[in-house]
């Protein structure tokens, strides 16, 4: 790949998504939301735009769309509370702005990229993070907005139980799709960003924090490497260290993006003790230093796209 060229990425969640369960017209909108997210980040690289502002801007447009699990459409915590978390992280400089368990924050991703830009801190949590989103002019909504029926059906199919989940579907079997979204980009200068935004999982604890605004687990972008964000069952992704030890297999083990994902998506996440019976899965978008792309996943399917400079944009939502 030409040096100068750009690429990205984008996902909104991966998890149990069968074209059995898929209507046609279901499916046409998705790949039309996800088109729509891709192509906005792409304008900003086309026009020598920077990869952070690419990626704000396509995990914004996906935070607006009540399909996915971020933003507008995020789940019910167990409280019937919106709590959203989001992060994102610049390979340039290493640096990165998080913010977690925000409930009127109309684009968590924006206030995670305010905490980058504009204070001398990494992760601003709770009413801590909307106190400071006044200050720098991040909108506010009200928490309704940010509510659907589809969520509220979810929640109310578990609230009586233990169990969390990260789907969208109220039955248990189809219960396992994460709705989760984010991006990565590499721009025509060479740097990578990552930007990830999640409303968590249906039923958590309110105060529960998954891996999506941590960095090195749900996000990770250092130009010497990759660009990394996950989707999946959070507490996993934590304790695996994930984005991160993607990015330390390529420096420190010399494996490409690709085995470095494969070894760590499809071998060391199922190596970790199970949650109730149950191991952890997910999956994850990379981009590497020169512009390739990885879109791993170990469960049935992966909402996704990619765009190299010059190509096509390629979508996909089931394991090929
Ligand atoms: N990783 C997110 C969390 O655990 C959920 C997801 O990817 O859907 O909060």
């Amino acid at each position: 790949m030409a040096q100068n060229t750009f690429s990205i990425a984008i996902h909104g969640g991966a998890g149990t998504i069968l074209k059995s369960q898929m209507t046609e017209q279901k499916e046409k909108i998705y790949r039309e939301a996800l088109r729509e997210a891709i192509l906005v980040g792409k304008e900003i690289l086309e026009r020598g735009g920077k990869a952070k502002d690419a990626v704000v801007a396509a995990v914004t447009m996906l935070e607006n769309c009540e399909l996915f699990n971020a933003g507008k459409g995020s789940v019910f915590t167990h409280n019937e509370t919106h709590e959203m978390d989001a992060s994102i992280m610049e390979g340039e400089l290493l640096r990165a702005g998080a913010v977690a368990g925000v409930s009127r924050i109309k684009n968590p991703i924006k206030l995670a990229h305010a905490v980058m830009t504009q204070s001398q801190h990494v992760f601003l949590m709770g009413e801590g993070a909307e106190a400071f989103a006044a200050t720098v002019g991040i909108e506010r909504v009200s928490t309704e907005y940010f509510s659907t029926d589809f969520r509220r059906a979810q929640l109310i199919a578990i609230q009586n139980s233990e169990k969390t989940i990260l789907d969208h579907s109220p039955t248990e079997e189809t219960n396992k799709k994460r709705g989760t979204v984010g991006a990565v980009a590499r721009d025509r200068y060479g740097n990578l960003a990552a930007a990830t935004s999640t409303g968590g999982m249906t039923n958590k604890r309110f105060g529960r924090v998954g891996d999506t605004p941590i960095i090195g687990a749900g996000t990770y972008a250092n130009n010497q490497c990759c660009a990394i964000s996950a989707t999946g069952w959070g507490e996993f992704f934590i304790r695996g260290v994930v984005a991160y030890d993607i990015a330390a297999l390529m420096m420190y083990k010399n494996h490409t993006l690709k085995e470095a994902t494969q070894i760590v998506i499809h071998q060391k996440l199922s190596m970790l003790s199970p949650i109730q019976g149950e191991y952890g899965d997910g999956g994850l978008i990379g981009i590497d230093y020169q512009g390739n792309i990885v879109m791993d996943f170990n469960t049935s399917g992966m909402y996704r796209a990619a765009l190299r400079e010059g190509g096509a944009i390629e979508i996909g939502l089931y394991q090929e």
